[in-house]
């Protein structure tokens, strides 16, 4: 009989545990959407001419016409 109680109050727990982790996180998602500023706008995805990598415009490296993911394969293109 011991052993049946204790499963309960462990059953029991975990509900209220999840319950919890379930209310925080909808208590946490509202708070998300309201935030001040402006409507999520879409990136504009480019294509690294190096690697192929896809980044977004405005954190690319532009040169000559082209986009890089990074500094490293702006230099490396540029070399070869
Ligand atoms: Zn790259």
């Amino acid at each position: 009989m011991g052993l049946v109680r204790l499963v309960v109050m462990f059953i029991i727990a975990w509900l209220i545990y999840s319950l919890t982790c379930r209310w925080l996180a909808s208590l946490d998602q509202p708070r998300d959407h309201k935030k001040p500023g402006r409507p999520a706008k879409i990136e504009t995805m480019v294509c690294c001419a190096d690697c192929g990598l896809h980044v977004p415009q405005n954190e690319a490296l532009q040169a000559q016409g082209k986009y890089y993911c990074s500094d490293e394969h702006r230099k490396r293109a540029a070399s070869s």
